[in-house]
């Protein structure tokens, strides 16, 4: 027959010649105060374990979005070199004469994109997030000497330029033509051929007259030169306009004048042959076709 287990354990403590001391103990009750004593240690070691492991995998998961960032970062500043390399074009100067003019900027092209080089093939290791961010450093600083020291000028140059050219019709009212082109042409009071050096635009008498690119007026009055009432804008860059056979004008000498100024409006004065306006463009001294500044 099988030996049934007490259900209580009885202890008994004797001294000689004293009264024993007797205990009576559950097992059950011993095995749970064994386990709790036993499980202290090892939930504080699992603890201490488990914060290691999670500070670990924490710190993975930083170092992953540092890098993910610096690659952003990266791409932003080819974007970025991408933009300067178009501007540079738009402004007219190539890579090669901004790094002549600028040699602190020629590091750009040795440096360019080499952290993140593009494979040829082949497996290479990723870079480390400090590797791609100490690449992004380091090119922006030659980035944005491009853009201060050669782009920037020489694009404010280019729209100082482009403002400064003469664009549009001078007179804006329905119906205006364009008689007389620019060129050789039948002298009209006489004999033979001459130079017309504008275009004649027809419109109704007193139509106003604009001028067609910010200046400053350097000549408003009577043309000794068969041109009546004249009106002739400095506009810079080398370009100058001439307004002529005015009924009226309505400025004067070192005026700044815009696009929207009315200069006087259109007549029939000096050598004229009806009420028209003659229109001149002038670059570096020299009458140009004004046809190919209408648009
Ligand atoms: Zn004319």
């Amino acid at each position: 027959m099988r030996q049934r287990i007490p259900k209580r354990y009885t202890v008994l403590i004797a001294c000689t010649g004293r009264a024993p001391i007797t205990l009576t103990v559950q097992p059950l009750l011993v095995l749970a105060l064994a386990a709790i004593a036993a499980s202290v240690p090892i939930t504080w070691v699992g603890k201490v374990v488990y914060s290691y492991a999670h500070k670990n995998t924490v710190l993975t998961e930083t170092n992953d979005e540092l890098t993910e960032q610096a690659q952003d970062i990266l791409q932003q500043v080819e974007v970025l070199e991408t933009k300067i390399d178009d501007l540079q074009e738009r402004a007219g100067i190539s890579g090669q004469s901004s790094n002549q003019s600028n040699p602190a900027s020629s590091d750009r092209s040795s440096t360019k994109m080499q952290p993140i080089a593009r494979s040829q093939g082949g497996i290479s290791p990723p870079a480390d997030a400090e590797t791609l961010l100490a690449a992004a450093q380091s090119q922006l600083p030659s980035l944005f000497q491009d853009l201060q020291l050669d782009v920037q000028p020489a694009l404010e140059k280019t729209l100082d330029r482009e403002q400064a050219r003469p664009q549009g019709i001078p007179v804006k009212v329905r119906g205006t033509e364009i008689s007389s082109e620019f060129g050789l042409r039948p002298n009209p009071f006489g004999r033979g051929y001459e130079m017309h050096a504008g275009l004649d635009f027809t419109a109704a008498y007193g139509s106003p007259v604009y001028g067609t690119a910010p200046g400053i007026v350097v000549k408003a009055g009577w043309s000794a030169g068969g041109y009546g009432n004249q009106v002739i804008v400095e506009h810079g860059y080398g370009y100058r306009t001439l307004y002529a056979h005015m009924s009226a004008l309505k400025t004067t000498v070192g005026k700044k004048v815009d696009r929207d100024t009315i200069l006087g409006y259109l007549g029939n004065t000096g050598r004229s042959s009806g009420p028209h306006l003659h229109y001149s463009v002038y670059h570096n001294d020299k009458a140009v076709d004004p046809k190919y500044y209408l648009e």
